[in-house]
């Protein structure tokens, strides 16, 4: 932080704050600790954003340096990521991180349901808006506060996943696209000496590709392309089915 200083940005602005502040923790780890103890100091909004902002750069630039933790909304602890949940209601209303034993009085209210932190996805997310009827604001500040935390990788970057198989080979590729599937395959038959088509597309990010080529790895053909093996056929099945 105390290297931003010079910066002409907000950034810079909090940077000089911080540096007065000869009270301030330099062994602070965690974004939630800096934010809190800026709060404590009668930190404005602005300053608060600005930290947001210093943060995320921070940790694109040093993402091993970022342990993924969680704070409960309930009880305001730090809570191990095994132990975090986000809990929300049918309704749509409430969403929030809670730990194990602060989420117990929730879930014994039908309405609710919960979901471990470490299992969220940008589908999963995106289902929150589609299908629980949250607004796209507070999915989108949960996802920023999943960022700062450290849960969701900064390289999630919402597109498309793609199963494109080649007619003559069968053999099906798995790729990911930030822009239009139907541009990608266009792109994909220039190169191609076969017919290529769309078998199915979800939701989905660069991560979760790569997940999906590493969940896949023993039917590898080469670089994205894989085996038309029944394992990969009945994923895609249940991809095609599924409403996003
Ligand atoms: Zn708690």
């Amino acid at each position: 932080m105390i290297f931003q200083k010079e910066r002409p940005d907000i950034i810079g602005y909090l940077a000089r704050d911080v540096d007065l502040d000869k009270s301030f923790p330099r062994d602070l780890v965690f974004f939630e600790e800096i934010k809190r103890y800026l709060e404590k100091q009668g930190a404005c909004i602005g300053a608060i954003d600005s930290l947001k902002e210093a943060w995320l750069e921070y940790i694109q630039q040093y993402p091993e340096r970022v342990t993924p933790s969680a704070w409960c909304s309930e009880c305001g602890r730090k809570v191990e990521l095994d132990n975090a949940v986000l809990v929300y209601d049918a309704e749509g209303l409430e969403l929030c991180v809670l730990d194990k034993e602060c989420c117990v009085d929730y879930l014994k209210r039908d309405e609710f349901s919960c979901i471990l932190l470490r299992d969220i996805s940008s589908v999963i997310l995106e289902n929150l808006v589609e299908k629980d009827g949250f607004s796209k604001y507070d999915v989108e500040e949960l996802e920023k506060q999943l960022k700062l935390w450290g849960i969701i990788s900064l390289n999630n970057d919402k597109g498309t996943i793609y199963f494109i198989k080649s007619d003559e080979t069968k053999e099906i590729k798995i790729g990911y696209t930030s822009g239009e599937v139907e541009k990608r395959l266009k792109t994909l038959q220039t190169g191609h000496p076969h017919k290529l088509q769309v078998l199915a597309t979800m939701p989905g990010s660069r991560d979760e590709e790569k997940t999906l080529h590493e969940k896949f790895a023993s039917i590898r053909l080469n670089g994205e392309w894989f085996k038309p093996h029944p394992d990969l056929l009945d994923f895609i099945a249940t991809v095609k089915n599924f409403k996003y």
